[in-house]
């Protein structure tokens, strides 16, 4: 049951990710970055109102996480512990963590277009049953997934390029349309192009097979157009392209100064795992914590924010017992997933997703296992797109830098009820603070055609940019003077916005764009008997409160 407060959320399917990217400039969420120069490709900057959201959701993973942590499977404490390290580490850090050699995405290059792809998201449409004069054909889409992969078939057909496309094919491999072109139906029969064309229709249930760009052959590729290509036989041959981001320290720009940007928060936990047990008297289990900033070179950025090239990780490497790796790996698990239900993830939208075993990396392949936490954004839908990794890593990492810093042993922990020195083994919950402030905003979007402005952001009260706002009805008559007492007094504890522009109704509308709960409207009625109307964002009820009872109901709310 929902409550008056929380009527039922719009299935993302329905929602407009362009309606919401639209919304989110409007407002001041999100804008490119640097975009007075036509912005930069895979760079975003949050506004006012983003920049609260985003602050919100790691300011409750920080809370949630290092300073009030749950308590473990058997009921005790866990001692979480937090480090802020820096974006660039000496390089043989990258060396002794794979990245150098192995952080590498296959991309593959389109000579016609000159645009790049990922190879493993680039999905190929090969018709089987082109027979007799004419060799198959392949036709390139790009997507994350197999189902996004068949959706974009969907649309080749619906916007009608397909036939432009099957015009192409005819000229370059000899054939022309308009004559039976030797392409067999199911029944075996000709058909012509306008019956291919229709064979080939909306329906497509021309039988076919799909290959992954990192799987086609060479002779496939000769064969294959790339997405709005003029032709076929475009793409280039797969390429390894490492993903991080490289630059000099120092003024001399040499092969021996060469430093890259951190591709993930988690080194520098690792890198200090030893300075944090010599200073902070944690013991196996234990955790340390880092929110920052990570770059990639993504081959191809997209989807707003949710593959962007810089943006914030919020790691957990925990420490554990290796024979303990079982029981804490579910552990994470859950109380991951229960955290995002909580910061109000809490519907359908929200999947966890435990890794088939040929997608586990190679560390995690003994381990206890790899799930990932996935939200159903509208450009995933019906599919999911990762929001958190939650992977046990063995002791891969620890092992790694004993072995390349040459500190050995040294690294190991001690652990003296045991009497022992092992390397410990890790579970590392990873989590995008992009992509989550990114499925928050996809989440409280909500058409609602009843309202002045059309929709509204049903963020929950915690995860809410602007908690409260505080009118006075009009701009005169001792009203401004009350409710600027009442917004000095609520802004000393939380974010709370002062209105006096235009009609209630239009600043009503302003708030239920940037999602804030609760309006305070001071009118001819607060000077005479002290109370105020609070209005509910979602229900649009409103009710009398006592002036001086305004923060108490906040601080329940917010609770
Ligand atoms: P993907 O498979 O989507 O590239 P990943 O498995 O490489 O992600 P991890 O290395 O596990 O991602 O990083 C942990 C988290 O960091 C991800 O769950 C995601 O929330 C975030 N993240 C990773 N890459 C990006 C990116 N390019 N843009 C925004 N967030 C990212």
């Amino acid at each position: 049951m929902t409550s008056p407060d929380t009527p039922a959320t719009a299935a993302n399917s329905a929602k407009s990710m362009d309606d919401i990217v639209a919304l989110c400039r409007r407002r001041g969420f999100i804008w490119q970055s640097s975009e007075i120069y036509g912005g930069i490709n895979g760079f975003w900057d949050y506004g006012p109102l983003g920049a609260e959201l985003k602050r919100n959701l790691k300011d409750a993973w920080w809370h949630d996480i290092i300073r009030c942590p749950p308590k473990g499977p058997d009921g005790d404490m866990i001692s979480m512990v937090p480090v802020d390290c820096t974006i660039i580490m000496n390089p043989k850090v990258w060396i002794a963590s794979g990245h150098v050699a192995g952080f590498n995405d296959p991309m593959m290059d389109d000579r016609d277009t000159q645009r790049r792809y990922r190879a493993d998201q680039l999905f190929v449409f090969f018709p089987t049953n082109v027979q007799t004069r004419h060799d198959t054909f392949g036709i390139a889409v790009e997507a994350v997934n197999l189902q996004e992969a068949e959706q974009r078939w969907d649309d080749l057909h619906k916007t009608g390029a397909i036939e432009h496309i099957y015009k192409l094919a005819s000229k370059q491999f000899g054939f022309n349309p308009d004559e039976p072109m030797g392409i067999a139906g199911d029944s075996g029969d000709q058909l012509t192009a306008e019956q291919q064309s229709r064979t080939f229709g909306p329906n497509h249930e021309h039988p076919g097979d799909w290959v992954v760009g990192t799987k086609l052959t060479a002779e496939q590729r000769d064969r294959t157009i790339a997405p709005s290509a003029k032709k076929f036989g475009t793409l280039m041959a797969a390429r390894q392209f490492n993903l991080m981001y490289q630059t000099y320290n120092g003024p001399i720009q040499s092969d021996e100064n060469k430093v890259y940007l951190r591709p993930e928060t988690a080194q520098g936990i690792f890198c200090n795992f030893k300075n944090v047990l010599d200073t902070s008297r944690v013991k196996v289990p234990f955790g340390i914590a880092q929110v920052g900033k990570a770059f990639r070179n993504e081959v191809t950025p997209r989807n707003f924010t949710f593959r962007s090239r810089e943006f914030e990780q919020m790691e957990i490497e925990f420490f554990i017992r290796p024979d303990a790796a079982k029981e804490w790996y579910a552990w994470w698990r859950d109380a991951r997933y229960a955290w995002w239900q909580a910061v109000g993830l809490a519907g359908e939208n929200l999947q966890l997703r435990e890794h088939d075993r040929d997608e586990l990396a190679h560390y995690a392949k003994d381990g206890a296992g790899t799930s990932d936490i996935e939200y159903r954004f509208p450009f995933t839908s019906p599919g999911f797109g990762e929001l958190e990794g939650v992977a046990h890593r063995t002791d891969f990492d620890l092992r790694q830098h004993a072995e390349h810093s040459g500190l050995g042993d040294k690294l190991k922990y001690f652990d003296q009820e045991r009497n022992e020195r092992y390397f410990p083994h890790v579970i590392e919950p990873s989590a995008g603070a992009d992509r989550g402030t990114l499925a928050l905003l996809c989440e409280a979007y909500t058409p609602d055609a009843t309202r002045p402005s059309g929709v509204y952001m049903k963020f929950t009260p915690r995860m809410a940019p602007i908690k409260a706002a505080v009118f006075p009805l009009v701009n005169k008559d001792g009203m401004p003077e009350v409710a600027e007492k009442l917004y000095l007094d609520l802004r000393q504890k939380w974010a709370v916005q002062f209105d006096v522009k235009q009609t209630i109704g239009k600043r009503y509308a302003r708030m239920d764009e940037a999602g804030t709960p609760y309006c305070f409207t001071v009118d001819g009625d607060t000077l005479k008997d002290q109370t105020v109307t609070v209005r509910h964002r979602d229900t649009q009820q409103q009710e009398r409160i006592a002036l001086d009872k305004v923060s108490a109901f906040l601080a329940e709310k917010l609770a």
